[in-house]
């Protein structure tokens, strides 16, 4: 476990990452460069993936280091343009690690597929109807993915609900309850609903409209909580009472203000879409379901809690929909999410779902520590005046060195390094 943090992997060079990542996890060449960019994913292979391609897009990919989840220690590939992200997960691993990293665990891969019934001459009986034969539309949706029910997954459960609508009148939803296994399950979800709607219009005498996949998949939650032991939480001028009770009280204001929540969780989500896009998942449904959520009360809240633990430290957690997969959409068509899914080691789509909830747990804290104490701008400084260096036109040497003027001027904008830039070139 101690292995891998011993190396100040920050500290390496591009190469001598590339070497450590290849002896510490056994991947194949061809695994590393798909990771450092030297292969990877190519245009032809993306021709294949969307329409009109012309090319690629290309993100910074980072490792994060020191998670420990469900007592495995992990290397969490990261594909994010923000920086502090990767640095701030990191550190925060590393405080968590001290109290035994992040445990972990999801609910069963189970998501929701939508089918809206209109033109109903009396739809509460038509709602009853489709739950009497609640037995027939699961064995016909049994029979639609052979391979899914080979795992053991398939449907689950029929709900209907009436909803009363004043545009259109009366109509029925209908949620089929699918346990999609390793795979985000949209496409295995939207062919299960196109192939039950006869057998629904046969049992109603109503009109299918929309069948599609729910991204509010809440049946399939990750949850992960951590413990910063009280011993872990003082840093420079702050005793551990005052970080510990500054990000309980952090916490308390995104529990009760949706302006305040929004940003509290695009924080978790930082570190969130950073796994899920180095992993080829779905971001958007990720997102999708996070923020509607974190609204299923009728209030937009946090996603996360942070408390007093019983020893004065503080504990965590966070609970959210994960619809990710290790297999289907391009999970095994992109190298580098399948170089990203050997790195971590996982074997399911729950492993990978339990690694990202981690993560957002961490990214959380990284947050509220910073807002808590120091403010974000100072830790966030550094890097992003780096940015701001390199947009203005500086190259090499000179983006430190254009950084560290910025820093120390406090003054971190770009019309500033463009004129500092030139009076360097006088
Ligand atoms: P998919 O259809 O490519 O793969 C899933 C299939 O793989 C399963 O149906 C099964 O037959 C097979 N499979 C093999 N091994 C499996 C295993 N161990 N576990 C589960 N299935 C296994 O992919 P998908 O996950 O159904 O769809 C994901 C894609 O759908 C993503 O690319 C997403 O962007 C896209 N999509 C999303 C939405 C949305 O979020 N609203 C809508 C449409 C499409």
């Amino acid at each position: 476990m101690a292995e891998t943090a011993r190396v100040k992997f920050y500290n390496l060079s591009l190469e001598e990452r590339a070497r450590w990542l290849a002896e510490q996890r056994g991947l194949a060449a061809d695994e590393i460069a798909a990771l450092t960019g030297e292969s990877g994913l190519t245009p032809e292979q993306a021709d294949h993936m969307i329409e009109n391609v012309i090319g690629l897009h290309a993100l910074p990919l980072g490792i994060a280091q020191n998670f420990v989840v469900n007592g495995r220690e992990v290397l969490v590939p990261m594909a994010i343009e923000e920086p502090s992200v990767v640095a701030g997960a990191s550190f925060m691993a590393r405080l968590a690690r001290a109290g035994g990293g992040f445990f972990a665990h999801t609910t069963p891969p189970e998501m929701i597929g939508q089918m809206q019934i209109i033109q109903l001459e009396n739809p509460a009986e038509a709602r009853l109807k489709i739950l009497e034969r609640q037995a027939d539309l699961l064995l016909e949706a049994g029979k639609i993915d052979a391979v899914l029910a080979r795992l053991g997954g398939g449907p689950r459960g029929i709900e209907v609900r009436l909803i009363e609508q004043s545009a259109i009148g009366p109509f029925l939803v209908l949620h089929l309850i699918y346990d999609v296994r390793d795979a985000m399950g949209a496409n295995a979800i939207n062919t299960a609903m196109e192939r039950l709607s006869p057998l629904v219009e046969e049992i109603t005498g109503g009109k299918v409209h929309l069948r599609i996949l729910s991204n509010l998949a809440d049946r399939r939650l990750a949850r992960a909580r951590c413990t910063i032991p009280f011993s872990e939480l003082a840093f420079n001028d702050f005793s551990a009472d005052a970080v510990r009770d500054g990000i309980i009280a952090a916490w308390a204001f995104a529990a009760s203000d949706p302006y305040r929540a929004a940003t509290h969780n695009k924080g978790i989500m930082n570190g969130v879409d950073a796994v899920v896009i180095a992993t080829g998942n779905d971001w958007r449904a990720v997102e999708a379901g996070a923020h509607a959520y974190a609204a299923r009360g009728g209030k937009y809240i946090s996603l996360s809690t942070w408390s007093k633990g019983a020893d004065g430290g503080l504990v965590g957690t966070l609970e959210m929909p994960m619809a990710v997969g290790t297999v289907g959409g391009a999970t095994r068509v992109h190298p580098t999410a399948k170089a990203a899914l050997k790195l971590m080691g996982v074997q399911s789509a729950s492993q990978l779902a339990e690694i990202i909830v981690s993560v957002g747990l961490a990214q959380n804290l990284a947050a509220l520590r910073a807002l808590a104490t120091e403010g974000i701008q100072r830790g966030h400084m550094g890097l992003h005046a780096r940015q701001v260096a390199i947009a203005a036109g500086a190259q090499g040497e000179m983006v430190n060195r254009l950084a560290d003027q910025l820093v120390a001027e406090r003054n971190v904008r770009i019309d500033r390094a463009e004129e500092i830039l030139h009076e360097w070139s006088n």
